[in-house]
């Protein structure tokens, strides 16, 4: 039996999470080496240290050019687009979430006192291709051997589901973070657990209705003083963790006082909760149209819907609970905590990754009481299926009306994997390349998708015009998507080349520079 250690990492906007499946099959959070069960996703510079998590938190206000948050809200940039410096070196988001990923790897080997091999990373639901490979890539620097990437919702739902596999329901996820938001309709059925429906604002999350606060505290500010304090980079980060603070206490209390000094001036504003949702209003009405557009797309009415799980620290504000209620009126899961369910629903999944891979290896991995217990009265292991949350195409060329469009060729809401094969005749004769554009969205406009790649086939010599073209979309588990295009009996197997992705020679590079810095 090969010893494999596999974890499940809740890698969130502003905290992060660890969870392993202990020797009686149950999901437990592993805590920090701060005794902490979350950790700030926070990264502090200091000479060659990394320090993650509250410390590095703690040091944002003395230290704000130090430190560098919410850089989940960048994954899957190029580092031409994002890039912090620090001592000279340039990171990229991927390598900044690796120093979060590692510190969390390292903490888990000291208090399980055994290496961490495997993980199982979450994402949002609504991560594209593009930031899905990057959270792959931090991984492997993390030196993870990245097993599965999931959604955080179909883990969430994984979670709550675990001990609930033999009664038929429909839950609703609604997932609110610190910086993204994703709301999932999962169905949990005779040990199945399907997605149904997925949609999301991956860039609306607990920060905007900070950033409210911040730009409230700041206009009172300068109208008290004639000074914008926002623009000195420590008076910004110190009034945004009051903001946070202020946020917090609003969640339990009527009313909370925000003090705020700059340049040896001060204010302080007196804020109610019914003041603070009047000026957040707006957000939580992008939360609810959100809502309806999923409920929609799965074409469920609120009636069906069995529970509804709230997930992710924002979900505690009365406003977001309210708006909840009276939306649907559906009773709320009690048992999930809303900070701990998607990095225990990511250990359930590693399990299952695992019992696969024993499966199709041979090779034992895991005791068999654990097959046991991720198995149905059958035998069949846990099932588990996602479906996808963008449309993939092709750009084409339309003869007729002369000018580029968008042919899909995974929708949107396509059960995964999926492999969907179409063949395209070539626009003109003697073509000498097939140049396939690969593009993300739900437009038909070229311009209004996101480009993913391009795959570039040579093509056999004097093709007449019409030529037959077959292109090979695979969109594996982890919604990462492969292209292969066969021309005239020239077969080419071609990856698309990303944007964001790292070559593996580039990947060992960064991977060596990393190792140099000491994560604590
Ligand atoms: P997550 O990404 O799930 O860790 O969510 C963290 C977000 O939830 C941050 O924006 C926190 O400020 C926010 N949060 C955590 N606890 C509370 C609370 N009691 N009331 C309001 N917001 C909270």
């Amino acid at each position: 039996m090969s010893n494999r250690k596999a974890v499940g990492i809740d890698l969130g906007t502003t905290f992060s999470a660890v969870a392993h499946i202990d020797s009686y099959g149950k999901p437990q959070i592993i805590p920090n080496s701060e005794s902490e069960r979350i950790t700030p996703s926070v990264v502090l510079f200091d000479g060659t240290n990394a320090i993650v998590g509250t410390i590095a938190k703690n040091n944002s206000v003395a230290e704000p050019e130090k430190i560098v948050d919410f850089i989940k809200r960048e994954v899957g940039k190029s580092k031409e687009q994002f890039h912090r410096e620090f001592g000279g070196t340039k990171y990229s988001a991927e390598e900044l979430s690796a120093l979060i990923l590692k510190k969390l790897k390292c903490d888990a080997q000291k208090y399980l006192k055994t290496p961490v091999t495997d993980a199982v990373i979450t994402v949002p639901a609504y991560f594209n291709d593009a930031e899905r490979t990057a959270t792959i890539t931090a991984g492997r620097l993390a030196g993870l051997n990245v097993l599965q990437i999931i959604n955080e919702p179909t883990a969430a739902a994984l979670a709550y589901g675990l001990d609930k596999l033999d009664e038929d329901q429909t839950v609703f996820v609604f997932d609110l973070g610190g910086g993204t938001f994703d709301v999932t309709v999962m169905r949990i059925q005779g040990h199945r657990l399907e997605m149904v429906a997925t949609n999301g604002d991956h860039r609306l999350g607990g920060k905007d209705w900070d950033d409210t606060l911040v730009n409230h505290v700041a206009e009172e500010f300068d109208r008290a003083h004639g000074e914008n304090p926002l623009l000195d980079l420590q008076s910004y980060q110190d009034l945004q963790s009051r903001a946070l603070a202020a946020k917090i206490q609003l969640s339990s209390r009527e009313r909370t006082t925000i003090v705020h000094s700059h340049n040896g001036k001060s204010i302080k504003v007196e804020l109610t909760r019914e003041e603070f949702e009047k000026m957040t209003r707006h957000l939580v009405e992008k939360c609810k149209a959100i809502c309806e557009i999923v409920m929609d797309e799965a074409k469920m009415s609120w009636s069906e819907v069995n529970k509804i799980l709230l997930v992710g620290g924002m979900t505690r504000m009365p406003m977001v609970r309210n708006m909840i209620a009276e939306l649907s009126s559906v009773p709320l899961a009690e048992d999930v905590n809303p900070d701990e369910a998607v990095a225990m629903g990511a250990a359930i999944q590693a399990v299952l990754s695992l019992l696969h891979e024993e499966q199709e290896t041979g090779e034992r991995m895991l005791p068999p009481e654990t097959r046991q217990q991720f198995s149905s009265r059958e035998g069949g292991l846990i099932q588990v299926r996602n479906i996808t949350s963008h449309t993939l195409g092709v750009v084409l060329w339309d003869e007729t009306h002369l000018e580029e469009y968008v042919f899909p060729m995974i929708k949107k809401m396509t059960p995964m994997p999926a492999v969907v094969k179409n063949s395209f005749g070539t626009a003109t004769a003697n073509m000498q390349r097939a140049i396939v554009r690969v593009v993300e969205g739900e437009s038909s406009l070229p311009q209004e998708c996101t480009p993913l790649g391009i795959c570039d086939v040579e093509l056999p010599p004097f093709l007449p015009k019409g030529s037959p073209v077959e292109l090979t979309y695979e969109y594996n588990n982890n919604q990462v998507l492969e292209v292969q295009v066969e021309a005239c009996g020239n077969r080419a197997s071609v990856s698309i080349e990303r944007k964001t992705g790292l070559s593996e020679s580039e990947l060992d590079r960064a991977a060596l520079a990393l190792g140099q810095l000491s994560v604590v």
